[in-house]
């Protein structure tokens, strides 16, 4: 027999194997059939035809309503929850009481948020006759000096981070020359455009992108965050994506909630750990089909603690998922740390692979006047999906990169002059004298042993909790003394962001006088510590724009 042969006899004893496994297999499954046909046609026995079919509409329409009914952007429980409250409040008695606790607190905090002492002294209408120049420059004082907290003294957090006379006296002038531009209409002021391209290009620089980065200017984090977020949304749609979904630390900025809840995405909160990091494990276990885009904040607002972005970048690279790295607080903080001489851990930029794009704060700690911010992505691709077109109004093609259709050319001037005028040597500088305050601050706290440090905070914010007392004692009593704080729940601290401000300094000079009488021991203690009230003053000093 030939070799040939031999492989056709043995490929057609093979051809008859199968064929006997498979007949067997389709036995069985005759059988399967036949006893479930068997099943479906005695249910219907006795049923008329429009029986069967009604029955057959039903029961269809059910399962649609069914799969809408338990399939929506927010969750089963977070539905039952509000829906069980909803009914709660409408039945007599409990309705009643639950009304007069709202009521209650509504006035509490009506009361406590009236910040102007002349309440009744509102201007209602127009003025009938134009008020004089002198006149308008008079009651302007009379609105600037209201508010009981200074914060020119640096006695607030999240606030105000520079406020250098210089600086604000040179914004007037570029203010003063830009008031009324609006970069809608690029032919009429090519210049603003130039500013505003120049500032996305010098962010992109910091933040180490490639020749294809690119970005766009915006009125703040918050638009930032909304842009990057609509862009991935978009992005997702287009890869067939019915319900983007977004994986969020829950330490992430509110403005993600805010995009899910414009956008109608589905935001899931990623747990963190112990450290205050997100989990990379409940990241991972979060991703599905429906994912739209990754988040990490470098550093979170609520502990100033960097998220692991290396290994998020790895998910976002194995799994194909956008990945965007909110930089709003500390963006213009970290790009110098290196050179500052405190060297971040790990890297956190567009060096990373996985990261498509990161918003940053220029009215942070870019010192500009409020208002401005970049939101960057590391490839054009992205950034097209945050563009709006509508080529069919009336009042012509009409087309804009962000929320805003007219913005103001004033703030992106003096954004774009902050940034000349404080220079790379400028932001080192500042850069150095925050951290070496940040760290002194936090080796001195973490002596304290009633208070301690969440995470191992590496830039400048750190925020402190307590597990022998009320850490909101502390801060009603800092409140009482002039500071204006922030308070953190879940779980309760206080965050201390440091800026550029020359008071900080009071955090040692007020020290002794913090020990209010029935103050018991444990916080009394946290400034009565030596080492605060010697405070390396040269460190806090208010930094001079040269
Ligand atoms: C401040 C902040 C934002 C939002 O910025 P806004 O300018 O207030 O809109 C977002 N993320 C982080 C981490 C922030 O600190």
């Amino acid at each position: 027999m030939s070799h040939q042969e031999s492989r056709l006899q043995t490929w057609c004893q093979t051809w008859l194997l199968t064929q006997d496994a498979i007949s067997s297999y389709k036995e069985i499954l005759q059988v399967y059939w036949e006893t479930a046909t068997g099943l479906v046609n005695a249910c219907c026995d006795g049923l008329e035809p429009w029986q069967i079919v009604g029955l057959t509409c039903s029961s269809t329409l059910l399962a649609v309503w069914l799969h809408s009914f338990l399939f929506q952007p927010e969750s089963l429980t977070s539905r039952i929850k509000k829906q069980f409250f909803k009914l709660l409040r409408r039945m007599p008695f409990v309705g009643a009481i639950i009304q007069k606790k709202i009521d209650e607190a509504l006035n509490d905090v009506t009361s406590s948020l009236s910040f102007l002492k002349d309440e009744k002294d509102y201007i209602k209408a127009l003025p009938e006759q134009g008020m004089s120049q002198p006149e308008v420059l008079q009651k302007m004082k009379e609105y600037s000096s209201k508010g009981d907290v200074r914060w020119e003294d640096g006695k607030v957090s999240g606030t105000v981070y520079s406020g250098e006379e210089k600086l604000t006296r040179l914004l007037v002038q570029v203010y003063e020359e830009f008031a009324w531009s609006n970069p809608l209409h690029p032919d009429i002021f090519p210049g603003l455009r130039k500013m505003e391209a120049e500032v996305v290009r010098i962010a992109c620089t910091l933040f180490h992108g490639g020749p294809s980065s690119c970005g766009a200017m915006t009125s703040g984090g918050t638009e930032s965050i909304l842009m990057a977020c609509k862009a991935y949304r978009d992005l997702a749609y287009e890869r067939g994506i019915k319900h983007p979904e977004m994986l969020v630390p829950v330490s992430a900025h509110a403005a993600f909630d805010k995009a899910a809840h414009y956008f109608g995405m589905k935001m899931i909160h990623i747990p963190l750990t112990k450290t205050m990091e997100v989990d990379v494990q409940a990241m991972r276990r979060a991703i599905s089909k429906n994912t739209a885009m990754l988040v990490c904040s470098a550093p979170q607002f609520p502990h100033g603690i960097m998220d692991p972005i290396e290994e998020v970048a790895e998910l976002a690279v194995k799994y194909k998922i956008p990945f965007h790295v909110d930089a709003c607080l500390g963006g213009f903080l970290i790009v110098f740390m290196e050179k500052a001489g405190f060297p971040l851990k790990h890297p956190f930029d567009f060096r990373v692979k996985g990261v498509t794009s990161i918003s940053a704060d220029t009215h942070k700690y870019g010192y500009a006047p409020k208002g401005s911010s970049v939101v960057l992505y590391s490839d054009k691709k992205y950034r097209s999906y945050q563009f709006f077109v509508a080529p069919d109004w009336q009042g012509g093609i009409y087309a804009s990169p962000s929320v805003a259709g007219s913005r103001p050319g004033g703030i992106i001037a003096a954004c774009w002059a902050t940034l000349m005028h404080v220079g790379e040597s400028g932001y080192v500088e500042a850069t150095k004298r925050i951290i070496k305050t940040a760290r002194f601050l936090e080796s001195e706290l973490r002596k304290i042993d009633s208070i301690f440090i969440f995470g191992k905070p590496e830039v400048s914010v750190l925020s402190i909790g307590s597990d022998t007392f009320d850490i909101y004692r502390l801060s009603n009593l800092l409140a009482a003394k002039g500071w204006n704080l922030n308070v953190l729940q879940f779980p309760p601290s206080i965050p201390l962001p440091l800026f550029r401000k020359k008071k900080i300094s009071e955090w040692c000079l007020n020290g002794p006088e913090l020990l209010a009488p029935g103050w018991d021991a444990p916080v009394g203690g946290l400034f009565s510590i030596p080492a605060l009230r010697c405070w390396d003053l040269d460190t806090v000093e208010i930094w001079e724009v040269p």
